[in-house]
């Protein structure tokens, strides 16, 4: 059940959150290869978890499982668990068929860390392209929903369970010009708030995290002339997503959170 004790100075930039904060957890991340996917799916092998890599690209997913399955660290780190997906194209028996893979393993699920998303373009709304506007609504929304959905039972079925779900400051203040990406964020933040409210009597919390302006591909494409030298790099917010998903945050669900520093 959510207890709110710690709920009015839980900050998960400032959490204490000890190195094998994960150990035995099982933690799955979307945009597992993509910048700051990838700093956290490592955040967490880290910290002990294993860790179910989900993307849409083969190489780049066997590239992580590579790099993880390097990293030195006493006691060893479990092997990752890689999960090709394709938000875009995934259908009902695709979400199915991962939950049951995870069930088979583990028979529960304790993190979910969304960090899949797609930019979209970047134009007023009078000239959002539809088409643009429907792909960028499906990857940053409901394909979010529906991972949600069907892994929601793994959850339940765990001792303690966290899902963080990546926001943006366009998702809390409007900006000219964000489009779908920013309203896609808006309801990013809807949905940490229905569902949290829906879970408020189980063991299973839900949050948003703004990482901030991060040295990422996405970041590039909005702003194609930064010099990137001057972005934190995504590994600066991994420590966030940790204190999120571990028992730093118990307690803590339906909030919005910020992984950088004002
Ligand atoms: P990246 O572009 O580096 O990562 C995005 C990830 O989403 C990639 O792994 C990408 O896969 C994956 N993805 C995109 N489309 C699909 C799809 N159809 N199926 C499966 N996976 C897909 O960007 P960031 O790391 O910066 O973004 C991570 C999150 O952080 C996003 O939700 C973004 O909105 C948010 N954010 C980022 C900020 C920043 O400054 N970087 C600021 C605020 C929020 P692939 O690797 O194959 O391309």
């Amino acid at each position: 059940m959510i207890n709110s004790d710690n709920s009015n100075t839980f900050d998960p930039r400032h959490a204490s959150v000890s190195p094998d904060a994960l150990t035995g957890r099982v933690v799955a991340i979307t945009g597992a290869t993509g910048g700051i996917g990838q700093a956290v799916a490592i955040a967490c092998a880290k910290a002990g978890a294993e860790v179910i890599l989900l993307g849409r690209s083969i190489k780049k997913l066997e590239a992580l499982h590579a790099q993880i399955e390097s990293l030195e660290a006493s006691p060893s780190i479990p092997s990752p668990l890689i999960a090709p997906l394709d938000l875009e194209r995934a259908i009902a028996k695709d979400y199915d068929e991962l939950a049951n893979a995870i069930e088979a393993r583990w028979g529960r699920l304790d993190g979910l860390v969304h960090t899949a998303g797609i930019l979209g373009q970047l134009s007023a709304i009078e000239h959002q392209d539809v088409p643009t506007w429907i792909k960028v609504m499906h990857v940053n929304v409901t394909a979010m929903f529906t991972m949600t959905q069907s892994l929601l039972p793994l959850m339940r079925a765990a001792p303690s369970a966290s899902i963080v779900c990546t926001s943006s400051s366009v998702g809390r203040k409007g900006r000219a010009f964000w489009g779908a990406y920013a309203v896609s964020k808006f309801a990013v933040e809807g949905f940490v708030q229905v569902l949290a409210d829906e879970l408020e009597q189980t063991r299973v919390r839900v949050n948003s995290l703004n990482p901030g302006r991060t040295r990422t591909a996405m970041r590039r494409q909005a702003f194609p002339a930064e010099d990137p030298k001057t972005l934190p790099a995504p590994e600066t917010v991994a420590g966030s997503y940790l204190a999120l998903l571990s028992d730093a945050s118990e307690g803590i669900s339906g909030q919005a959170f910020d992984a950088f520093n004002t």
